[in-house]
């Protein structure tokens, strides 16, 4: 058979899944059943019983009819399936690798699949393809019962996969599976026939009428007309895309309608494309198949032209689908399913056509993410999980390889031990995964690091990022190594992935940039770029782009590089500023979280024209990050909160406003025919400051929560106390602090109500008790429970602590937990802190605030705390007033002190600190030894729940 070795020239080994291959051999009696497990990932940290809540997990059990297989647990119920597969393989002594198929196999395969899809079993069978075969049987004359023989390599996926594995270059041309269509099916010439143009197959004896018009499937009213709209692409950029409208008829089969559209005489000579968009779209590219001399050429696929840049490619298709597309094409949303046999189909609009295209920039899936295309921007830096709106860096960046046909980004985290306030040596390399691997999850579950809520930690490593991305054919294009280091993993992922995406956006917003700029930019964010590489992956992509995003490309680039740059409003493209309401005094600062209000509509030059194109009525985003488009960001930096504001700016690249705007018609006549630009109108709703932790972080050396573990060890020091509660120790960052030092301190134990505080520190503690053998600490228990209800367990201890704790509760409840503690618990000594109000001033002026501190403007502010959960932030006053009540009625004597600022200097400490120390030890003493709850009678009642207990091991003692 003359096409059976023509196409052996590009034969390569056939990529088939074990499952595959158990299908092949055993069909429908493989029976595979995946079921969900729940594993608590408990294996980091013994003796925690909160349970982990791991990721869910499957198990897949296999049974084949002489073997049985049950596998490990995975996190996708594919690759359960698939292990179960790969096992059973093993079991029965097949092996796929060295089982290689040749050309000749591979052509028997095809033959036989064919022959299987033109089978009356075949149509009886739910097949997507077999809505076109009984679509093609409406055809007219000569067609009927033709199938375009592109339909099989679309929709059949097996057949498609033969195709590839006899020609690599398939997949990007799915024309070129054709020909070896059509040379399969020249074999089966008893029961198929190929068409005189070859473009399409039929059966040849017809379907069995009670086979064909089986009952489940409905035959519809053949009047019936349906209108689907769908989007024109022209093969010409000088062409607008257009809507077009395609008229179905259920008599007719949609190819010929597409066909029409396109001016080709049938639905035979039309190819299609991947799907489009989301993993369930049945959206596709429809074009005309380049012509049928290329087929007689084909015998030699090497033969046919595939530089995609030749001729009448159509460079927006192609660049949409990644596949040869010549000529105009119609995206279109149609599709037989599994599920139905009538034909789905969708209407596509402009708009849809704009921000599918939009999704395909760097930044663009984040600013559909966060619904705002004209507002949104993907931020230059990433801060803190909790103020992050939208999808995370590292999300938007595997979207990005996966739109653009590229391989999964290999993310390598690299951890770091961490010495006390150095982070300039060098360290030796620890990779915690030996394969490069985009799984996070595996590498977050690891105990090494805390991620605190609102305290921070001092303790661990240090962690940083490398992200290479591959081709599909796993070509290195460019890997990032930047050398910043970051307390939690997650966040050096995220950093190091907007690094890429913001060198992708400089090049996507100026692709005739040239290299040394691009290679010098990329050296400043730590990337390496393997331009020959790279450029090939994209090298359709500056013909989609609008040319005019070119223009300000540059000054885009110079932005990007200084972040601190003084906000110069024309330099943002504003023009025509006018601001609404009164100053309310209360401005925002770089790192506080804005909300705004906002709209933007497209207006017309001298006329009155206007056209909403985007509206939110409460937007949040983090100041000083770039967050969003760079003047909305230069104009609400100068509101107060309560102002509005409402502005000018020039057009953005056309494709934004399309993408945004739903009357695409409209849009697109105002811009051809007027002058348009942007009116944004702006409010300030509110603004809530930057976390304390990072405040504290940044203004106190060293950080506060430092000098707060300092203070306690000094007076456990002092008293050689031998036992200490931490009450609301969050995550642990006192008591993982304290084994640092050198105490006394051999029991210690931390209460709190956050489970998932509590996790991390049972964590945290396991880790650093589990290596230090040289720690005195015998015990440490972690309970879950509120500090204001007793529980016996917590008496008598030598030494409390309770930092930056009581403002997290009502006020009525940090005097109930002051009685509590001091009638009940009765340490020894109990240190408390908590913020001092007074000292907020300090912090908001010293966070970047540019207000004059006039009095007035101080306390004409809205009453800012320092964490969005705080209840209560008090005076000086107040805090004496409390704490002396306090010792007085339970036989105390109390102290003060702080931490962060200076003692006697106005406004006094940062941190606020009151140290009760107790006027009867002896008493306590004795009630802590002897059966001093008992003779409280009902209040030995054990309230707190353990939820992790460590006991030094007595060979270590
Ligand atoms: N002491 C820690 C954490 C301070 S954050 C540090 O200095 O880093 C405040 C903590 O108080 C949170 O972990 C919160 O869960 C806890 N908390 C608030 N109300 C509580 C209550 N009634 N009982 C126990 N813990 C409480
Ligand atoms: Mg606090």
């Amino acid at each position: 058979m003359e096409g059976q070795g023509s196409v052996a020239v590009t034969v390569r080994k056939m990529n088939l899944t074990p499952k595959a291959i158990i299908h092949q051999k055993f069909g429908p009696k493989a029976c595979y059943t995946v079921e969900e497990v729940q594993e608590p990932t408990q294996t980091e940290c013994p003796g925690l019983c909160i349970p982990q809540k791991g990721p869910s997990l499957y198990r897949c059990r296999l049974e084949l009819p002489d073997v049985l297989i049950v596998t490990d647990t995975f996190k996708k119920k594919k690759e359960a399936e698939q292990s179960a597969a790969e096992m059973a393989l093993k079991k029965l002594g097949i092996h796929p690798a060295t089982d290689n198929l040749t050309a000749m196999d591979l052509c028997d395969a095809l033959v036989q699949r064919l022959k299987y899809l033109f089978s009356e079993e075949f149509l009886s069978s739910s097949h997507p393809l077999t809505g076109h075969l009984r679509g093609a049987s409406r055809r007219a004359g000569d067609l009927c019962g033709s199938v375009p023989s592109s339909v099989f390599a679309t929709f059949d996926t097996k057949l498609s996969n033969i195709c590839k594995s006899l020609n690599p270059k398939v997949d990007s041309n799915p024309f070129l599976a054709l020909p070896i269509i059509t040379s399969a099916a020249t074999r089966l010439s008893s029961s198929v026939l190929v068409s005189e143009s070859r473009l399409s197959l039929r059966r040849l004896s017809p379907y069995p009428p009670e086979v064909f018009y089986s009952s489940s499937v409905q035959q519809s009213d053949s009047s019936e007309r349906i209108s689907v709209d769908a989007i024109y692409i022209p093969s010409s950029l000088d062409e607008h895309v257009r809507q077009v409208t395609l008229h179905l008829s259920s008599s007719g089969y949609y190819m010929d309608v597409i066909a029409q559209k396109l001016g080709v005489e049938n639905g035979d000579r039309i190819s299609l494309s991947r799907t489009l968009g989301k993993a369930s779209s049945e959206t596709r590219l429809y074009f005309a198949a380049p012509g049928y001399h290329l087929l007689e050429v084909s015998s030699d696929p090497g033969a046919v032209k595939d530089n995609p840049l030749e001729g009448s490619l159509n460079a927006r298709a192609s660049y949409f689908c990644g596949q040869v597309v010549h000529g105009d094409a119609i995206m279109a949303s149609f599709g037989y399913t599994w599920r139905s046999k009538e034909l789905f189909h969708e209407n596509l609009t402009l708009q849809l056509y704009y921000r599918l295209l939009v999704s395909t920039f760097p930044g663009g899936t984040y600013k559909l993410s966060r619904e705002a295309v004209l507002a949104a921007e993907l931020p230059s830096r990433f801060t803190t999980k909790a103020y992050w709106r939208g999808s995370f860096p590292k999300e938007v960046l595997s979207t990005f390889c996966r739109l653009h046909r590229l391989s999964e980004p290999a993310f390598s985290v690299i951890s770091l031990p961490l010495p006390e306030n150095c982070l300039s040596r060098v360290h030796k390399k620890v990779k915690l995964k030996d394969t490069f691997t985009s799984e996070m999850e595996c590498l977050n579950e690891r105990p090494t690091i805390a991620t605190g809520e609102t305290d921070s930690m001092e303790s661990g490593s240090t962690f940083r990022c490398e992200i290479k991305i591959y081709s599909k054919r796993q070509d290195l294009l460019m890997e990032c190594s930047p050398t910043d280091l970051y307390k939690k993993q997650s966040d050096s992922v995220h950093n190091a992935s907007l690094k890429v995406l913001s060198w992708l956006t400089a090049y996507f917003n100026n692709f005739g940039i040239p290299l040394e700029q691009l290679n010098s930019y990329g050296e400043n964010l730590g990337i390496q770029l393997y331009p020959e590489i790279f450029f090939r992956e994209f090298v359709l992509y500056p013909h989609v782009g609008d040319n005019s995003i070119g223009r300000n490309a540059e000054q885009k680039l110079l932005e990007s590089k200084c972040a601190d740059m003084l906000y110069s409003l024309s330099e943002h493209g504003v023009f025509s500023l006018r601001v609404e309401g009164c100053d309310s005094g209360a401005y925002p600062s770089n790192g506080s979280l804005l909300c705004v209000s906002y709209s933007v509509v497209l207006a017309t030059e001298g006329k009155d024209m206007k056209e909403l194109l985007e509206q939110k009525d409460e937007f949040e985003f983090e100041m000083g990050t770039g967050a969003v488009v760079s003047s909305l960001e230069a104009v609400v930096t100068q509101l107060s909160v309560g102002q509005s504001a409402l502005f000018n700016t020039r057009l953005p690249p056309e494709y934004f406003v399309l993408a945004a705007g739903t009357d695409s018609g409209r849009i697109l006549s105002f811009m051809s025919s007027h002058n348009c630009y942007l009116q944004y109108s702006v409010s300030l709703l509110h603004v809530t400051e930057p976390p304390e932790e990072r405040m504290e972080q940044a203004l106190f050396s060293p950080p506060l929560s430092k000098q707060r573990v300092e203070y306690a060890v000094q007076h456990i020091r002092n008293s050689s106390a031998a036992s200490l509660v931490d009450f609301g120790c969050g995550s642990g960052s006192l008591l993982d602090s304290l084994l640092d030092y050198p105490v006394s301190l051999e029991t210690i134990v931390g209460v709190d109500i956050s489970r998932k505080s509590l996790s991390r520190a049972a964590k945290i503690l396991h880790s650093k008790l589990a290596a230090n053998t040289d720690i005195a600490v015998k015990s440490a228990i972690l309970y879950d429970g509120s500090i204001t209800v007793h529980d016996p367990r917590l008496r008598g201890f030598d030494i409390a602590t309770c930092l930056e704790v009581i403002e997290h509760m009502e006020e009525e409840d940090a005097s109930l937990f002051g009685d509590v503690v001091l009638s009940y618990f009765r340490p020894k000594i109990l240190i408390v802190s908590t913020p001092n109000y007074e000292y907020n001033v300090i912090l908001q002026k010293s966070a970047g605030s540019q207000e004059e501190d006039s009095d007035e403007k101080v306390h004409s502010q809205t009453c800012k705390f320092r964490n969005f959960d705080h209840k209560f932030e008090w005076t000086r006053q107040q805090f004496s007033e409390w704490a002396c009540q306090l010792a007085e009625k339970h036989n105390y004597n109390v102290e003060f002190g702080g931490v962060g600022g200076t003692d006697g200097v106005e406004p006094g400490f940062a941190s606020q600190i009151a140290v009760f120390k107790s006027k009867e030890t002896r008493l306590v003493e004795e009630g802590a030894s002897g059966d001093g709850a008992s003779e409280t009678g009902m209040d030995s009642e054990l309230r707190y729940n353990v939820i992790w207990e460590w006991k030094k091991s007595s060979d270590e003692q």
